[in-house]
């Protein structure tokens, strides 16, 4: 009787599916991979606070990036060098690459009222618009006039790393820091004002800098609404259309009736962890 070798078990090997992502405010591309289940429920278990689900989301994609060259290669070179939107495209990636491209979907058509189920193509109605302009943006200063009070604010994007760092001050209620995270892209403010010379007695123009998030929310408050305006307005034309979008267009099978929709990706990921 031959000797019969037993092996040890060898379990096959298998390769965890990937997405290819280009952020839309920073332009750099990165292979994400899929969560693994354990992943999955450290999301889940952070939910329930608002600050520590933005670091696990970050943590995450950062752990399932599979070319992490630098400044990538730390948490806090991937923090300080991607912005929300570049983030928002890249949970978009980890969605695809976790749960596949086509997914079912469930919709109540506004005409009929009927509900009636379908499989949607995310990556055909994903939009990612890529900013190619040749300048970095994370780094980037822009001055803006404000009409009315003449004031100038100097406006950045903000890195998640200052986003975040946002909730970290120290004694500000946390709806006030909510507040304050919409002006989080006025690096600061720059106030006309004068000074006195005392020998003479003349008036000596002089500019007063604000650049504490805390004292621009508060000056920012007592502005003219017009010149909160010309801010945002500002902002959106130089950095807003750099984004992902899905907008999925749907026809309803009972009336015939088209619409579309626009789907979060962050309630996206919420949806598929279920
Ligand atoms: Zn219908």
């Amino acid at each position: 009787m031959a000797n019969v070798v037993k092996d040890l078990p060898t379990m096959k090997k298998f390769e965890f599916p990937v997405y290819e992502v280009v952020t839309p405010h920073t332009n750099h591309s990165f292979t994400i991979r899929s969560m693994t289940v354990d992943q999955e429920s450290v999301i889940k278990e952070s939910s329930v606070s608002p600050v520590k689900l933005d670091t696990i989301i970050s943590q995450t994609i950062f752990d399932c990036i599979e070319n992490k060259e630098p400044p990538f290669n730390t948490l806090e070179g991937f923090e300080k060098n991607l912005t929300y939107r570049d983030r928002e495209a890249l949970i978009f990636g980890l969605i695809v690459a976790s749960y596949g491209e086509t997914q079912k979907y469930s919709y109540k058509c506004p005409n009929c009222d009927k509900e009636f189920d379908v499989d949607i193509n995310l990556g055909e109605n994903a939009d990612v618009k890529i900013y190619n302009g040749g300048e970095d943006l994370i780094n980037k200063e822009v001055t803006i006039d404000l009409p009315v009070s003449k004031y100038k604010a100097v406006v950045k994007l903000p890195s998640l790393f200052e986003s975040k760092a946002l909730y970290n001050i120290k004694g500000v209620d946390k709806s006030v820091i909510d507040k304050m995270s919409e002006y989080n892209i006025v690096k600061k403010l720059i106030v006309p004002g004068y000074e006195i010379d005392t020998a003479t007695g003349d008036k000596i123009e002089k500019e007063y800098v604000i650049d504490k998030l805390i004292e621009i929310y508060s000056t920012i408050r007592k502005l003219p609404a017009k010149d909160r305006k010309a801010i945002q307005n500002a902002v959106v034309d130089m950095y807003g259309k750099y984004k992902l979008t899905i907008e999925v267009p749907t026809v309803c099978p009972s009336c015939g009736h088209e619409f579309t929709t626009s789907l979060d990706v962050t309630q996206e990921l919420f949806r598929n962890l279920q």
